[in-house]
């Protein structure tokens, strides 16, 4: 080791044990001794959830917690229209993991790097700070994150915390059955274990029964499913297994793009999909594999199991949750709809799949990643508006989704949203559906990928 490399090594160290000293001073944050146990202290920079995890500088604070398809846009549009700001993105996992394209790398159509980004890389370029940890509280009447390594204050909070599985729906309190069901049985909705569970389960699938539940609306990506459906349906069909693919419904017919799935339902996988509608989950066994519906009993050799989505926990945790009019939580982010932030705070704001009731006529926008883009876009431009001392106007979002449904060739479908206020200030919704398939539609979502990766990852 040189003595050059030696002195900077000092250097950070001595850079490390200030920024520990500093981060115990702060007022209002309980100052735990930094140790493991009595003859045992920890290392400086190894932080507990009592500790403060980026002591306040400078210049004013957004936070943003989550790094999925809105935080990590929300961070780089942040940088462009708030420079002024410091950005500091929180999230649990070490890369980035796309559920968008994970569909075509189930059956090998992308490869795993396609999907994946590294989250230090991107922050170091785009000048914003990325910090690995397990979000626990937020504390909206302190402005304060309390994470696994820190507590961190913020002057705005961006959530984007995606979706949760309401598991209770299905199971109460029988933590043992959501487990089980999680383990065996995974949506592979939320990135990243499911995913390869899930890959692993199909390619070792050697025929029989493959169940997928979908869950009532409002839910991640709804097309997404029937995507699934026949992309594993071309792949039983080339290794020439016999199988059924039964898709179980909660809505009573395919939507969006419903003729487009039906016509590759019906005219390439006729003998794989069975699609039964309006099977409402009356009760989920994953020990026995069975599963009881409205529209009947299904007994199977594998299985999807979506329960209903809501709003990631954060959101939860946050306290911004709206109700519902029956009374109880309605499971989803109440927001200003044009502005995005959160109903009872102004300084908090809610992107992507979290976000709750927007409108009478098309009630929530489509939990899609290019939505949580368009969000994240939207609120960091309020934000630098805000921070520039201007009054923001409304930016709406608009949404684009391909979606695969042949392997040989390859063809796909695609929908696509537009949104305007009427004259009533409601929010209107015009949706246009491309249902025939075709080999350029698959060529547009690959267009699609790389632009808004550009735009999130450079
Ligand atoms: C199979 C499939 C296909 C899809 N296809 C498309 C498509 O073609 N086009 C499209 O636009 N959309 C698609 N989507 C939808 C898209 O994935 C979501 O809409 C998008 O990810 C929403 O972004 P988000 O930021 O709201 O949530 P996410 O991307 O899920 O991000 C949430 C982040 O918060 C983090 N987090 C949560 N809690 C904590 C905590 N306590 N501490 C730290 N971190 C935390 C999570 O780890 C995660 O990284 C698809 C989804 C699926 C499942």
């Amino acid at each position: 080791m040189t003595e050059q490399h030696n002195s900077a090594r000092r250097r950070f160290l001595a850079a490390g044990g200030g920024l520990a000293a500093a981060s115990l001073s702060l007022p209002g944050l309980a100052q735990a001794p930094h140790r493991a146990g009595p003859d045992r202290p920890l290392p400086p920079l190894i932080g507990r959830a009592t500790d403060v995890l980026l002591p306040r500088g400078a210049k004013r604070r957004a936070v943003i917690c989550g790094g999925g398809w809105g935080g990590v846009s929300a961070a780089h549009h942040l940088r462009q229209f708030a420079p002024e700001l410091e950005v500091v993105m929180l999230e649990r996992n070490p890369v980035f993991f796309s559920c968008p394209m994970s569909n075509k790398w189930l059956v090998d159509v992308v490869d795993t790097q396609f999907l994946t980004k590294d989250y230090l890389k991107v922050s170091e370029a785009r000048g914003y700070r990325f910090i690995q940890t397990e979000i626990l509280e937020i504390e909206r009447d302190r402005k304060r994150v309390i994470t696994s390594s820190g507590a961190i204050d913020y002057d705005y909070l961006i959530l984007s915390p995606g979706i949760r599985y309401n598991y209770e729906a299905w199971f109460g309190n029988d933590r043992r059955a959501a487990d089980a069901t999680r383990a065996r049985f995974p949506a592979a909705y939320i990135p990243s274990a499911e995913h390869f569970h899930l890959k692993q389960a199909i390619h070792d699938f050697k025929g029989g029964d493959l169940v997928m539940t979908l869950p009532p609306p409002p839910q991640r990506c709804p097309p997404s499913p029937y995507e699934r459906a026949c992309l594993i349906a071309a792949l039983f069909k080339a290794k020439k297994l016999k199988a059924r693919i039964i898709i179980l419904d909660h809505k009573d017919g395919v939507r969006p793009i419903g003729p487009g799935f039906r016509a590759a339902f019906e005219e390439l996988y006729k003998d794989i999909i069975t699609y039964v509608p309006n099977a409402h989950v009356k009760e989920v066994d994953p020990f026995n594999k069975r599963i009881k519906t409205a529209a009947g009993d299904f007994d199977f050799d594998h299985a999807i199991l979506m329960a209903p989505h809501q709003a990631g926990d954060l959101a939860w945790k946050a306290g911004v949750v709206g109700q519902a009019f029956q009374g109880g939580p309605d499971g989803w982010a109440a927001v200003d709809p044009l502005f995005l932030h959160a109903e009872n705070d102004k300084d908090v704001y809610v992107i992507g799949d979290a976000v709750g009731y927007v409108s009478p006529q098309f009630s929530f926008y489509p939990k899609a990643g290019h939505v949580a883009n368009r969000h994240a876009r939207s609120v960091a431009w309020y934000i630098g508006e805000r921070e520039a001392g201007r009054e923001p106007s409304y930016r709406l979002p608009d949404n684009l989704c391909f979606m695969m449904v042949n392997n040989a060739p390859q063809e796909a479908i695609s929908v696509k949203f537009e949104y305007r206020v009427n004259a009533m200030g409601i929010i209107e919704q015009t949706q246009t559906d491309f249902n025939e398939r075709k080999p350029e539609t698959v060529g547009e979502d690959f267009e699609w990928a790389r632009g808004i990766y550009e735009d999130m990852f450079g």
